[in-house]
């Protein structure tokens, strides 16, 4: 019996030890640690000041950056003390450059003279891919339906929170927005993921775009276009983003992108 032990303790401390030999062979032959490609040294920036490798879209001067969303005029919104200013006619504005992956900084302010109510008080949006809504509303006690609410994804998602400050005051967005991918039959292969923080708190969180957020929606796995006109799904996934003339009063300043 005692042989037995013996040899069962023997064998044991065998296995052992060749299993730590194993695993510190391993460890020595595998690497996790990545030397490269470093990442590129950029200059950060408070909440409204652009990045150095940023795309500025508007800064405060000049809406160059942008044409007419339908007939790709100039655009002519109202631009004063750095501000620009969507008013009721003014028309909604596509940028000129096409975008994919984005982080996307824009900050906007729901004009302070309350007039209508819910989807009609402060109603812009920034559309990401000309088609997905991030929705921009005086969210400020003026109750409607939750998606589509400011910091909604338009009629997909609702906000976690509602962040939302009293009308007349600044608020932000930051986005992160990851493309659609399609295949080479036009087919989906990835959707689009957005995550949105508004006025610094997260109200989206890597959530999914279930196709483009006008009525009626298209159904996930819907096809792209291959040359897409405005409101369709290009198949490159790389579209302009479109800010929204609603038919309300709503200012905007330091816009600005970086490609990802
Ligand atoms: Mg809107």
């Amino acid at each position: 019996m005692k042989f037995f032990l013996n040899q069962v303790l023997a064998s044991a401390f065998v296995t052992v030890v060749l299993a730590m030999m194993t695993a510190s062979l391993y460890a020595q032959t595998v690497d996790w640690r990545q030397r490269g490609p470093e990442p590129a040294k950029i200059e950060g920036a408070g909440m409204s000041a652009a990045p150095s490798d940023a795309i500025v879209l508007f800064g405060g001067n000049n809406l160059d950056a942008w044409v007419t969303a339908v007939s790709e005029e100039p655009a002519s919104w109202r631009i004063e003390n750095g501000v620009t200013t969507v008013t009721p006619g003014s028309r909604t504005i596509k940028t000129k450059q096409v975008f994919g992956d984005i982080q996307l900084h824009l900050e906007w302010r729901p004009t302070a003279i309350i007039e209508g109510s819910g989807q009609s008080r402060g109603n812009s949006g920034i559309f990401l891919q000309s088609i997905y809504e991030v929705q921009i509303l005086d969210s400020w006690e003026n109750p409607t339906y939750v998606n589509g609410q400011a910091g909604s994804i338009y009629l997909q998602h609702p906000p976690l929170v509602n962040a939302a400050k009293p009308p007349g005051n600044w608020q932000s967005y930051d986005i992160i927005c990851k493309a659609p991918v399609f295949g080479s039959n036009d087919v989906l292969r990835s959707p689009a993921y957005v995550t949105v923080i508004h006025n610094g708190v997260v109200v989206q969180n890597n959530v999914e775009l279930q196709g483009a957020t006008y009525t009626p929606m298209p159904e996930v796995g819907a096809r792209c276009v291959p040359s897409a006109q405005e409101r369709e799904q290009d198949c490159s996934g790389k579209m302009p983003l479109t800010l929204q003339d609603h038919g309300q009063v709503v200012s905007f300043r330091n816009i600005w992108v970086r490609e990802l």
